[in-house]
């Protein structure tokens, strides 16, 4: 029987929007259906209300020209020749440590990485805990005191267990494009774009109730809309969601997936006009042992009138109005110069060191189906790393895209 779609992603963060999008560019009917009233999910540009269109990233906030198979997408988009290079004057980190803002330099033994580092090439990394890789090539005093913060601050949740292999993966750059970018109207441009496409259909606003593997092919079952049907099956969500979605038959991937934990993240979003700050500007803070992991600021991008932030609070630990409070402090400003603010729940994977055998079983369980699993759980949480995963899965669907080289 003639299915509705030949493929149908759910999950419309970059992960499914980008399996979408390469499964629209081989000619194939595609349906992307998102619980969430927006698209984009991690990728989430905060305009705040009545600031004449003034952003903040509430989620991720910058893009590299490592970042090969985003590149393509932009590239079918035309949006490429837009991407927006940061600031001419560089602004850097800082850390927030004992109610005080200091250099990274005030952390880190000299002496330490400079006997650590050769190491770098004695030391494998596939399999290894974060703690006990960079722990051995940068020093464990090192990790004590900056490392490990900095890579809180990057994850949002301690990284001591986490697999190495899944943070800084290096990738080959592209020459022809700046180092690090984001857009005039921030990095939800992307997402917003693909969503866009003329040949994919979007829906937002979707709860699946169920998917049952019928035959060749997948029927998805959407509370008060019916059901759709479709050839191939592509799972974007995050690990939780996959355990629960995933079809009877695959059991070996849905316990897999049951078994990732996940880290949440209260996220405050804060606008003040640039004349009531006297911080100078800054990439962001990287917090050590406080309420939030770290804070991200727009100062890449400067407003002529206005400055925002993004926390990232640890879970559960202060009210909204402690939060405010505590950001205003770390930023030196009185909370009544606060112009808007807004409030995001953010989540991301916790992955565990070992984490390739967790995906060799999901990849052992969806072996020769329709069913495609990816997201920021497989290889690693940037962007990039989401996908790969999607194109090596829209690969193993589809057959290698005949219009790629790369
Ligand atoms: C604060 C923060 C800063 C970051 N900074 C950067 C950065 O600077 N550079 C970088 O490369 N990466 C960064 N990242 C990581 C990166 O943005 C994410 O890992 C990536 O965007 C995740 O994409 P995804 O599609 O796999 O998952 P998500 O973005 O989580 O998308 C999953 C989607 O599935 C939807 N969904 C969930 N359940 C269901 C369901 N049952 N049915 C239908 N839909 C469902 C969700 O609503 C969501 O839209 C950052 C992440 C965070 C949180």
């Amino acid at each position: 029987m003639t299915k509705d779609f030949d493929h149908i992603v759910i999950g419309a963060g970059i992960s499914g929007l980008g399996a979408a999008h390469f499964s629209a560019r081989r000619g194939l009917r595609t349906l992307v259906l998102e619980a969430a009233p927006r698209v984009g999910g991690c990728m989430n540009t905060h305009a705040f209300q009545g600031l004449g269109g003034f952003w903040t990233e509430a989620g991720s906030h910058t893009c590299f020209n490592s970042y090969g198979n985003l590149l393509t997408i932009m590239d079918d988009l035309g949006l490429t020749a837009q991407v927006q290079a940061k600031a001419k004057t560089k602004v850097g980190y800082r850390l927030w440590a004992n109610g005080k803002r200091r250099s990274i330099a005030s952390a880190l033994h000299f002496l330490e990485a400079a006997v650590s580092l050769p190491r770098i090439f004695s030391t494998p990394k596939a399999g290894q805990r974060v703690a006990d890789y960079y722990g051995r090539i940068l020093g464990r005093r090192n990790y004590r005191d900056l490392l490990s913060h900095a890579f809180k601050a990057v994850i949002c949740q301690n990284a001591d267990d986490y697999p190495a292999e899944a943070l800084f993966r290096s990738k080959p750059r592209r020459k022809d494009v700046i180092k690090a970018f984001t857009f005039t109207q921030g990095l939800s441009v992307i997402p917003d774009a693909i969503a866009a496409e003329e040949r994919l259909s979007v829906r937002t606003g979707q709860t699946i109730s169920a998917i049952v593997a019928d035959g060749d092919g997948f029927r998805v079952i959407i509370e008060g809309s019916g059901e759709v049907t479709c050839d191939a099956l592509t799972l974007a969500v995050p690990p939780d969601a996959a355990a629960r979605l995933i079809p009877a038959g695959f059991d070996g991937a849905r316990d897999a997936a049951g078994a990732i934990g996940m880290a949440e993240i209260e996220t405050l979003t804060l606008a003040f006009r640039a004349t009531d700050l006297t911080l100078p500007a800054m990439a962001g803070l990287i917090a050590v042992d406080d309420q939030f992991y770290s804070a991200v600021s727009r100062d890449f991008l400067p407003d002529p009138t206005y400055r925002g932030f993004a926390f990232h609070f640890r879970p559960g630990v202060l009210s909204p109005q402690e939060q405010v409070a505590h950001a205003c402090r770390a930023l030196g400003v009185d909370p009544a110069r606060i112009v808007a603010q807004g409030q995001v729940h953010n989540r991301l994977p916790a992955m565990r060191a070992g984490h390739a055998g967790v995906v060799e079983r999901i990849d052992r369980a969806t072996a020769n189906s329709r069913l495609a699993i990816t997201g920021n759980w497989f290889l690693g949480v940037s962007i990039e790393d989401s996908l790969t995963r999607s194109r090596q899965e829209s690969d193993r669907l589809f057959g290698a895209d005949p219009t790629r080289s790369t």
